[in-house]
């Protein structure tokens, strides 16, 4: 820390600030010595590991139970989330998780079922997975769906691999993917997973794709196109009909990445638009939590030409009886599901199934719809009162819920995307997506979503001002010692990148080695 970042965060005997504690690693407080549990000796036992048993201490570090509790607690504080504060990352929907889909998700009969029990047992479960694909199939005016994907990454592999299982049983031979410049990279990491080529298709001035532009680089090499929709420079794709048109006319599939569906939720259905295969981002669109909050879950649904290629397993109403068709068989038609097989072990993110589904059952359709125009609203509300101060790649024009500016208006300031976005943590916000997508000069990405109130953006537009005409007022240093108030400030992060150091070693050990 340099001597001006100490006298400006105030330094004190202990390192803690306030009351936002310093926390060391786990095994500089605790101790091999000391255990939180008191254990009887074991018994002398016959080993049977035929002498390769750990002849040296383990090396865990030892504490004692407020000790663990504490570390953790702290840590935990030092995590900024969603319940803190406003959160504009932008592509990713960091909206407010309900407290009542954390009710509902703790039912016994939820939390506390296995995927091997008995169907007989697991009647609600089922009836709630069946209940939840119906309505996402609804929503997006599509064919058929496959529940099991766990993120959307993995929701993507899903419907590519379901685009080549369906290309195989016709007999087609393709190798190239087209992926649109502004693609988020699991796009091009899928389709490269899958040993695909990638082709690059270059957006056009209003930031979106055209017909003609795909159609220039479309051939009887091609698998499908992956496109995003609205896009990650926060727009509709105007022309994404004649694309469909145009990507099934050369006998390709249109994998569409439905991770921005919020935007349009219950105003247009992406199957009627002529895609194939989207996954759905329940932990962006339908508020299931992120990240430590809980895992992900991608469900993937298909059109009618892709949904005999579509995974298993599936579920089927008999009467009153809810059945998991899980092998080829147990399907009893000829081909359904056969080709594909599974995906995961298991059925998918049961817990957040249930999360999605109070959502949308709380909200209703028209709570839905509401949702989808509300963040809308905020974006080009955030927007509006921003575009005199800040630049956007594509002109001034009404954005969906994201929107795009890059640092043409940080010109000659000295101040980049990145030192911005690290005085904005200062403030005591979790910065906007910056450097993506790749098609901006130094993009930031702000997606508010539907659950900020008036008071909250506003005060977030007041705060983005500030920062702009500090700025383009020459405090350049202010913004290039960023962030000052934080537990720990600017990290090498290329050396992180390059040269990750992932296990601790106590100092003897480090000076013994050196
Ligand atoms: C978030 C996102 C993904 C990937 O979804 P994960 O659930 O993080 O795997 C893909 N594409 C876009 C445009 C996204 O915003």
């Amino acid at each position: 820390m340099t001597d001006a970042a100490i006298e400006s965060r105030g330094a004190t005997f202990t390192g803690n600030r306030g009351l936002e504690l310093e926390e060391p690693l786990l095994f500089e407080v605790g101790h091999p010595d000391k255990s939180g549990v008191d254990l009887a000796e074991p018994a002398s036992f016959q080993s049977r590991l035929g002498g390769m048993e750990r002849q040296s201490p383990i090396g865990l570090a030892g504490l004692s139970e407020p000790e663990a509790m504490r570390h953790y607690v702290r840590l935990s504080q030092k995590n900024y989330s969603i319940d803190s504060g406003l959160y504009p990352l932008g592509s990713c929907t960091m909206k407010h998780n309900p407290r009542l889909n954390e009710k509902m998700a703790r039912l016994p009969g939820f939390a506390d079922i296995h995927p091997l029990q008995p169907e007989s047992t697991v009647q609600g479960a089922l009836a709630l997975m069946d209940l939840l694909s119906k309505w996402l199939i609804e929503l997006t005016g599509t064919a058929a769906i496959a529940l099991s994907p766990k993120a959307g990454a993995h929701g993507e592999l899903c419907g590519m691999i379901a685009i080549k299982t369906a290309h195989a049983a016709h007999g087609r031979d393709r190798s190239v993917v087209l992926v649109p410049e502004s693609a988020h990279g699991t796009n091009p990491a899928t389709a490269a997973l899958l040993g695909y080529d990638v082709r690059t298709i270059p957006a056009r001035d209003d930031g979106r794709v055209s017909v003609s532009a795909v159609r220039n680089v479309l051939a009887d090499d091609v698998v499908g196109l992956m496109l995003t929709n609205p896009n990650t420079c926060g727009l509709f794709e105007g022309e994404i009909v004649e694309i469909a048109e145009a990507i099934h006319e050369a006998g390709a599939y249109f994998y569409c990445d439905g991770a921005n569906f919020n935007a349009i939720v219950g105003k247009a259905r992406p199957g009627d638009l002529g895609i194939d295969a989207m996954h759905l981002n329940l932990h962006k669109t339908f508020s299931t939590p992120h990240g430590g909050g809980g895992p992900g879950s991608g469900p993937v649904v298909f059109s009618k030409a892709l949904a005999p290629y579509a995974p298993l397993p599936r579920i089927v109403r008999d009467g009153d009886t809810y059945r998991l068709l899980e092998t080829a068989a147990s399907t009893g038609k000829e081909g359904a599901g056969e080709a594909f097989g599974r995906l995961t072990a298991f059925h998918g993110q049961m817990g957040m199934f249930v999360r999605a589904m109070s959502y949308m059952l709380s909200h209703g359709s028209d709570g839905l719809r509401q949702a989808s125009e509300d963040a809308v609203l905020n974006a080009n509300y955030v927007r509006a009162s921003l575009k005199d101060l800040m630049s956007q790649p594509y002109g001034d024009q009404i954005c969906m819920h994201e929107v795009l500016f890059d640092d043409q208006f940080l010109n000659d300031t000295g101040v980049t995307t990145l030192d911005f976005a690290k005085a904005l943590i200062d403030e005591g916000y979790h910065p906007m997506t910056i450097y993506f997508p790749l098609v901006a000069h130094g993009a930031m990405l702000v997606e508010p979503t539907e659950s900020e109130s008036r008071a909250s953006l506003d005060l977030f537009i007041s705060t983005m001002r500030e920062l702009c005409r500090e700025a383009l007022d020459g405090n350049q240093k202010k913004f290039q010692d960023a962030p000052v108030y934080t537990p720990r400030r600017r990290l090498d992060e290329t050396q992180a990148a390059r040269n990750p150091v992932l296990r601790w070693r106590d100092k003897t050990q480090a000076q013994a080695a050196e």
